[in-house]
């Protein structure tokens, strides 16, 4: 076995490839989300075309867990399904000492009739390994929850990670935050969960005595100047928010908005979706967090299947109401994500009138999010799906 060099460059090129070739085997390992693959598939095949079985190509991330076999079509060698830290490091192992990847579950390397699914397969202690890559200098959101028993039908969150709750311990993220900011200068730090408050607890329920453990322990890292809790990149699903975790918060974190998850205004479509609360939960979530000095970062999602016009029309009303509360709207139109329920669904599409509403809000600064770009994303996600 010889030794394993590391690197994580923020563009790969064709000279730096080269230059890692002339010093032995090369490996590319990318992380595959469903909205990247056009460039990441004509990245891979680019590869493959100019330097062969010199470089060898892993893919793992949520569309190679979804759909390992297109990652396959686009010349991978190996693909990693489901949670990546122990079978990536199992997969490098393998190959280094010449021995066959696939005999290790999780990893396909050949195109088959079925592939193994996310659920069948272990899932980590979150632990067990580095939230980010300290020497790399990778420093990202330090994820604190993984899973969700919810089954929202446009999520693939439980598909990838399952609907069992699993919390990194408050101790694990204060040894790394506290890493960080000594090796790393990190001066603040946000978390990424399926459902800020849910932390500590099973999922669905709360445990704010854990969540407590949590943000005192953060906040106390030397060094570290800001902590963002229950902000983008997590938000919080409304029934959970209380005056109680609210108070909690006001006291350790930074963040002068709480992202909650409302996504529809119309109580029809928030049951075809699954999302298992009502708009009036939201709009009570909305109104306490501005009594507790939060302002309302609320999702919104246009589009979704069944949506009728009129329901998209009181979506986007919404949104102007909540502008004049002094609410924030980050608006998205509904993908059909590989491993989500909705995903043979047709994508969302924005009828004239709607994109112009939604435009006039982006200009006055109350709407921000991907929505422009995302129904072009939905409707290539289903360009490649046919
Ligand atoms: S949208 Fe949030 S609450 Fe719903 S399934 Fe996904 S992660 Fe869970």
């Amino acid at each position: 076995m010889t030794g394993l060099e590391l690197s994580a460059p923020l563009e790969m090129s064709d000279g730096l490839i080269r230059r890692a070739t002339e010093k032995g085997s090369v490996i590319v390992a990318h992380s595959v989300m469903s909205t990247q693959t056009n460039r990441v598939f004509h990245e891979s095949k680019m590869i493959k075309a100019q330097f062969g079985d010199a470089v060898t190509l892993i893919g793992g991330g949520p569309h190679a867990s979804a759909r390992p076999g297109e990652l396959l079509d686009a010349g991978f060698d190996h693909v990693v399904i489901g949670e990546g830290e122990k079978l990536i490091t199992d997969l490098l192992w393998y190959l280094m000492n010449d021995k066959d990847p696939r005999e290790i579950d999780g990893v396909v390397s050949e195109k088959r009739d079925s592939y193994p699914r996310p659920k069948g397969l272990p899932r980590v202690d979150l632990d067990g390994y580095p939230p980010f890559a300290l020497d790399m200098n990778v420093l990202g959101p330090v994820e604190v929850t993984r899973g969700c028993p919810f089954a929202c039908k446009f999520c693939c969150t439980p598909f990838l990670t399952g609907k069992g709750v699993r919390h990194r311990s408050a101790d694990s993220v204060v040894k790394w935050l506290n890493r960080a900011a000594q090796q790393r200068g990190f001066r603040r730090t946000w978390f990424l969960s399926p459902n800020a408050f849910s932390y500590g607890g099973k999922g669905r329920e709360m445990n704010l005595d854990r969540l407590e453990n949590l943000l005192k322990g953060a906040a106390s890292v030397d060094g570290l100047e800001e902590v963002f809790f229950g902000a983008f990149p997590s938000e919080v699903r409304p029934e959970f928010v209380t005056r109680e975790a609210l108070d909690l918060l006001r006291s350790y974190v930074a963040n002068e908005t709480l992202q909650i998850g409302l996504q529809s205004a119309t109580d029809r479509v928030l049951d075809l979706a699954n999302r298992h609360h009502t708009v009036e939960e939201g709009l009570d979530a909305i109104r306490m967090s501005f009594d507790c000095g939060f302002t309302p970062h609320v999702d919104m999602m246009f589009g979704l299947p069944g949506e009728t016009k009129d329901e998209l029309r009181a979506s986007i009303e919404m949104c102007e109401e909540l502008a004049e509360m002094g609410a924030m709207v980050h608006g998205h139109v509904f993908m059909p994500l590989p491993g989500s329920a909705f995903e043979a669904m047709p994508p969302g599409i924005l009828d004239p009138e709607s994109r112009s509403a939604l435009g006039e809000l982006s200009r006055k600064g109350v709407l921000t999010g991907s929505w422009s770009t995302q129904e072009t994303m939905a409707a290539e996600l289903v360009s490649g799906r046919e």
